[in-house]
């Protein structure tokens, strides 16, 4: 008989079209391990997908979750640099070709032929996920794993700021879109050197731009009743150093290219699918350098475990609510609604630690 459990499963694309459900315990093939979830948290994306606004196809029906850590429970035959009762997280790129240009220059994050946990791929909000050992890091004792499961945010964050652009101290930086990515960009930001640092939002991020201040930012505007081009303006007449665009849409990246500086950077981390006419005259004009930004790689999940579990990136700050699979709605509808930055969800047979 297949053993089964408990999983947070989107089968339909429309609003809404997500239940806990019983499903099969995954089998696991020779390169695999079987991980038992100790937290796995809930991306944007998750809430997006949730409430049929997001920009990407899904493969329905899956279960949901991309942020998560775990314990092995078992492993392939194949499996060497992985044991049972090893405590990981998992990297994001559940499928990936492994022979193209990218996979073979460790870009695999850029493989045309990646598919993701969580929407191609059955994610981790359930009991037990099947993981290649390929996207496994080991995390310390000390690290809990409802912190361990932001890695993959926090690399996000880190490739944006620190890969594909570069922060030097003293660095004007402003980010746009105080959601969990944007502030965990500015955080990056900060450990970079950023300064001055704003994080710009709007009245209903009264919270979450509080939350900027604690993470480092040295301003914050609410755009309805402050200009933005007046503050950096009046911190530096010439424009940003570096914008980040993590807003999740696709009208600020008008905003962006007016706020930076000639020969400045701007970065694009957040998307939508809204599709607008955007003035690009400033992109040349200004000689500026627009760069998108997607995923993580091996380097960077290993740069940021060392961040995180010495504290730096102040990871507990976004965590406003922990739930186990059977509260997955509110987790979302927490986020959804502003109420928490991060809902973090933890499978009764977790434990979180
Ligand atoms: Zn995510
Ligand atoms: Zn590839």
């Amino acid at each position: 008989m297949t053993r089964t459990q408990q999983a947070v499963v989107q089968y339909a694309t429309t609003p809404m079209g997500v239940e806990l459900r019983e499903v099969a315990v995954p089998e696991i093939g020779s390169a695999d391990v079987l991980l038992r979830v100790g937290a796995v948290s809930v991306c944007g994306s998750d809430v997006h997908q949730a409430y049929g606004t997001h920009s990407w196809a899904v493969n329905i029906p899956v279960t949901l979750g991309h942020e998560f850590g775990g314990t092995i429970a078992a492993r392939g035959r194949e499996v060497t640099a992985f044991k049972e009762g090893d405590r990981v997280v998992s990297e994001t790129a559940a499928v990936i070709c492994g022979t193209c240009l990218m996979c073979r220059t460790g870009r695999y994050n850029l493989c045309p032929s990646r598919k993701g946990f969580g929407y191609n791929v059955d994610g981790a909000m359930a009991e037990y996920v099947k993981v290649p050992a390929r996207c496994l890091h080991h995390v310390p004792d000390t690290l809990p794993f409802d912190l361990a499961c932001l890695t993959e945010p926090h690399a996000v964050a880190y490739n944006a700021m620190c890969g594909n652009a570069q922060i030097n101290p003293g660095d004007l930086v402003v980010v746009l879109g105080p959601g969990p990515i944007g502030l965990l960009c500015a955080r990056i930001a900060a450990l970079s050197g950023a300064h001055p640092l704003v994080v710009a939002g709007l009245a209903a991020d009264a919270e979450r731009l509080a939350a900027a201040k604690t993470l480092g930012a040295t301003h914050t505007v609410n755009m309805q009743d402050q200009s933005l081009d007046e503050v950096v303006r009046d911190l530096s007449p010439i424009g940003a150093d570096v914008v980040c665009d993590a807003s999740g849409a696709s009208r600020p990246l008008d905003a962006a290219l007016k706020l930076v500086r000639p020969d400045g950077q701007v970065v694009k981390v957040g998307w939508s699918p809204d599709q607008v006419p955007v003035d690009l005259n400033p992109l040349v004009h200004k000689n500026v350098r627009l760069q998108g930004s997607f995923s993580h790689n091996y380097p960077i999940w290993e740069r940021v475990i060392g961040l995180i579990a010495a504290g730096l990136t102040r990871a507990h700050l976004i965590v406003g609510l922990k739930a186990n699979l059977a509260g997955w709605h509110d987790a979302f509808d927490a986020m959804h609604s502003g109420k928490v930055i991060k809902s973090v969800l933890i499978p009764e047979t977790g434990n979180g630690k």
